[in-house]
């Protein structure tokens, strides 16, 4: 039972029979990690209040192979956050990519760089301006970095380059970009009949996917974003994530309903 130490984030807490935990982290070594923390809501447990939501810190554990519990040793807060804490819509959109990152990530299957990007995030969520933005760019990169990296410059059915094209059958002249999320990301004009529920969008906001896919977190603050922009790009990534995860988020649900309300 080789004793490990990690860094790792909390990305699900599951109360159980009130004074006990199930704990899920994602991990940079072992990808999602999940423990039965025993007694923790009690005041007198050490961990007490240092396993919340969102939490960065060093976990300990002991490994066991094919073990869907492992079992917890220690938690050393490095971050907890508070700046996201404290503001409701900071705090609901980190819930939310908490999610995401449980609902797409497999136990034991180390990604480093989602670990990173997940941490990253959440240190630029408490003071970044745009903060639905930095959601879309969490998406695009951990759709890139998990497999699911959609097809932005070729044409997800044939190949070819992706020119914006009016829309067939349509009296309206405007050029528009089709995004297909069954096949995976635009299509060209010859290819548009493929797939009839792929989405119209602006060539600009194919345009911003795009940078937002190489930027820098950091950066943000210099990108302007339109409103048409913001509606086209979570249209399109949140239809994809819903497609790759088969569920639709609880948190996701609830951003909608009364964030965006
Ligand atoms: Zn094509």
């Amino acid at each position: 039972m080789p004793a490990q130490k990690t860094q790792a984030i909390v990305i699900r807490a599951f109360t159980l029979q009130e004074s006990h935990k199930i704990i899920t982290f994602y991990t940079p070594d072992f990808g999602k990690v999940k423990v039965m923390a025993y007694g923790v809501k009690s005041p007198k447990s050490k961990l007490s209040g240092s396993l919340e939501l969102l939490n960065h810190g060093m976990l300990l554990f002991n490994y066991r192979e094919n073990k869907d519990l492992q079992s917890l040793t220690g938690f050393d807060l490095i971050e907890g956050f508070d700046g996201i804490r404290t503001d409701f819509a900071r705090i609901t959109y980190g819930c939310y990519l908490a999610e995401l990152v449980d609902a797409i990530a497999s136990e034991g299957d180390a990604n480093p760089e989602v670990f990173e990007l997940l941490r990253n995030t959440y240190y630029f969520l408490a003071d970044t301006a745009d903060v639905p933005l930095l959601v879309r760019v969490f998406e695009i990169k951990f759709l890139d970095l998990a497999g699911y990296a959609p097809q932005l410059s070729q044409c997800a059915n044939c190949g070819s380059i992706v020119a914006p094209s009016p829309l067939q059958n349509s009296q309206n002249p405007v050029l528009v970009m089709l995004f297909s999320v069954r096949l995976g990301g635009l299509l060209c004009g010859m290819c548009q009949h493929r797939d009839a529920s792929a989405f119209s969008i602006a060539p600009g906001s194919c345009e911003l996917l795009k940078n937002l896919r190489k930027s820098e977190l950091g950066k943000l603050n210099r990108i302007r974003a339109s409103e048409r922009n913001h509606r086209e790009l979570k249209l399109i990534l949140g239809s994809f994530i819903q497609y790759h995860t088969e569920r639709s988020l609880k948190s996701l649900k609830f951003i909608e309903s009364v964030l965006e309300a």
